[in-house]
């Protein structure tokens, strides 16, 4: 089974007034495969995220590899293109504020990476509209919507190209405590659905122990944040 995703030996340093240094020993998901990273704001979970969805270069990675292509060697030859394309193809991320085009509608934005990927598939459009519960939604535009209907767009758009690796970062903190585990049981139960490996990070280690997410944890250590090895 080819692993959706594997990095070994990753650093990333920013330089400059917010110094900073992350640091990732191993990190393997296979497809289907969900973890839970977890760690106190400000520890840079979100600046990981944007590493695994291409978005950041790391200082130095001994192996970075997404379904199978050496993004190490694109990074390496410079291939920006190919890099972008791969995202395109591959990633899926929700954010904390869900990340709405605004003057698209509901509809627009779910179908957005296919149509970017001139790959459309209505069909799975429709089956994530009705899991997230937001059929008679699809004509509205975010600002018409409640905090919690955008977060569950953002679910349903960030899937829609049935990427092969699945990024969250904190997707249901804006929630709040009533409507949080609601829809994180949505998010694993699609991610299942699809085959994506996901990635969910979260300062709440208690909403993603509840659910029996996998946890890595970032440890602050006194010239990095390392992410603890898997158990
Ligand atoms: P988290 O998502 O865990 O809260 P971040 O990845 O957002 O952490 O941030 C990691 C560190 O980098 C923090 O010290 C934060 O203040 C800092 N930081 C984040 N974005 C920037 C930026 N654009 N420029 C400078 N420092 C930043
Ligand atoms: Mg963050």
């Amino acid at each position: 089974m080819t692993e959706v995703l594997r990095l070994e030996s990753l650093r990333y340093e920013r330089a400059g007034d917010g110094a900073f240094v992350i640091e990732v020993g191993t990190l393997a998901l296979a497809p289907g495969q969900v973890l839970g990273i977890v760690g106190p704001s400000g520890c840079g979970k979100s600046t990981l995220i944007d590493i695994l969805a291409l978005l950041r270069r790391p200082t130095r990675v001994a192996r970075f590899e997404l379904q199978g292509t050496d993004v190490a060697a694109l990074w390496q030859r410079g291939a920006v293109d190919a890099c972008t394309a791969l995202r395109a193809a591959q990633v899926g991320v929700v954010l904390q504020t869900g990340g709405l085009l605004p003057s698209l509608t509901v509809l627009e934005n779910v179908r957005l990476a296919q149509r970017l990927l001139g790959a459309r598939d209505e069909a799975w459009v429709q089956h994530l509209l009705a899991a997230l519960d937001l059929h008679g939604l699809g004509e509205r535009r975010p600002a018409q919507l409640s905090i919690g209907q955008r977060q569950r767009v953002a679910i349903a758009r960030a899937l829609a190209h049935r990427p092969a690796l699945l990024l969250a970062d904190e997707p249901t903190a804006s929630l709040g405590i009533d409507h949080a585990p609601a829809a994180l049981d949505l998010l694993l139960a699609l991610a299942r659905d699809s085959g994506a490996a996901l990635v969910i990070v979260s300062h709440d280690l208690d909403l993603l122990r509840d659910k029996g997410v996998p946890l890595r944890a970032c440890v602050v250590q006194q010239h990095a944040v390392v992410l603890e090895e898997a158990a």
